[in-house]
C-alpha cells in the first residue's frame, strides 16, 4: 500500500494529506462513539456506508449550488476532499424536538417544530462541545458575522433540500449536525460545507413507524445499528442489496 501521511485520526475518520495541493483524504472508520468518548464500539460496514451516503448527499447539494468539500470517492472507505480551515463549530439544525433541546428545555418529545431551529456548539471535546450563541462565535472570532450569515442560509437551504430528499423515501429528517471551512484560494476565501452527512449525524426516522434508522440505536442499545445504516443506504439507493450483502460479507 502506498504510503501517505496521516495528518489526523478523530473518533470516525482518518484525515490523510492528498497527493494534489489543498486536498485530504477521509477514511471512513467503523468505530462509533458517543457520549463524548464514554460509550464506544464497532459498527461493521459502517465506514463503508457512510462513505457512500456522504458522497451521494454532497453530490446531490453540489448539483443544487451547495458549495462542499467533496471532490471524489476513491475506494469503498475513502473519499478525496477539499482540506478546509474547519470553523470550530458544530452546527445543529432541528426540524422534530429529541436528544439534548428535550432534556436541555424541557420541550415534549417528538414536537414538531413550527420552525426549524438552528443552534451552535463549540467543538471542543474537552469542553463537552458546549451549546455557544452567535454572539459568542463573533465575540471570540471563531468565525465572522457574515461567515455566520452564509452558515445560516446554507444551513436553512441543505436542510429544506435534504428534508425533501429523505422525505422522498419515506425518512423523516428528524436532525442533524454539518461543520463548514474556508476554502483558501489565494489571499480570498469561502466557505463551505466539510465533514460528512450520514446517520452518525442525523436522526432519520421511518415517517409510518418512527424507527430509529441512525446512531441513536448506538446510544439507546436498540441493537441493529449496522441493519438500520443499511436500510437509510437501501433506500437512497446508494448500493444494491447484492452489492451490500456482498461488502458485508468481504469486510475489505
Ligand atoms: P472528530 O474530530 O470529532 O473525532 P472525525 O473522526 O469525523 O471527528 O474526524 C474528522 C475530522 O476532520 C473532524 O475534526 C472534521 O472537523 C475534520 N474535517 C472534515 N472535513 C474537513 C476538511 N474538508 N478539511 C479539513 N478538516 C476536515
Ligand atoms: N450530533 C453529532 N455530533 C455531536 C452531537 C450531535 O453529529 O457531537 C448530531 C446528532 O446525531 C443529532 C444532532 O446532532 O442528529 C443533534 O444532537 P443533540 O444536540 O440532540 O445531541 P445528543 O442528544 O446526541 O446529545
Amino acid at each position: 500500500m502506498m504510503l501517505r501521511k496521516k495528518l489526523y485520526e478523530g473518533k470516525a475518520k482518518v484525515i490523510y494529506r492528498g497527493k494534489e495541493p489543498n486536498t485530504l483524504i477521509q477514511y471512513f472508520k467503523d468505530d462509533a462513539t458517543a457520549f463524548n468518548n464514554k460509550k464506544k464500539a464497532v459498527i461493521p460496514g459502517k465506514g463503508v456506508i457512510n462513505n457512500f451516503i456522504s458522497e451521494l448527499l454532497m453530490t446531490r447539494l453540489n448539483d443544487i449550488n451547495i458549495p462542499n468539500h467533496f471532490i471524489k470517492r476513491l475506494n469503498m472507505r475513502e473519499q478525496l476532499i477539499h482540506k478546509l480551515e474547519i470553523i470550530p463549530i458544530e452546527v445543529v439544525i432541528r426540524n422534530i424536538a429529541t436528544g439534548s433541546i428535550v432534556k436541555r428545555l424541557g420541550i415534549e418529545e417528538g414536537k414538531v417544530l413550527p420552525r426549524p431551529i438552528i443552534e451552535f456548539y463549540l467543538k471542543d471535546d474537552k469542553l463537552n462541545d458546549p451549546i455557544v450563541s452567535e454572539e459568542h462565535i463573533i465575540v471570540f472570532e471563531w468565525a465572522t458575522h457574515s461567515e455566520l450569515e452564509e452558515i445560516i442560509s446554507l444551513s436553512a437551504r441543505i436542510n429544506d433540500f435534504l428534508t425533501g430528499y429523505f422525505y422522498s423515501q419515506k425518512i423523516r429528517l428528524v436532525d442533524f449536525k454539518i461543520e463548514f471551512g474556508r476554502f483558501w484560494s489565494g489571499q480570498d476565501n469561502s466557505i463551505m460545507l466539510a465533514d460528512e452527512i450520514s446517520p452518525d449525524n442525523c436522526r432519520l426516522w421511518d415517517i409510518l413507524t418512527n424507527k430509529k434508522l441512525d446512531k441513536d440505536r448506538f446510544r439507546q442499545d436498540l441493537g441493529e445499528v449496522d441493519i438500520a445504516y443499511k436500510e437509510v443506504a437501501y433506500r437512497l439507493g446508494v448500493l444494491s442489496e447484492k452489492e451490500f450483502k456482498k461488502v458485508l460479507k468481504n469486510d475489505f
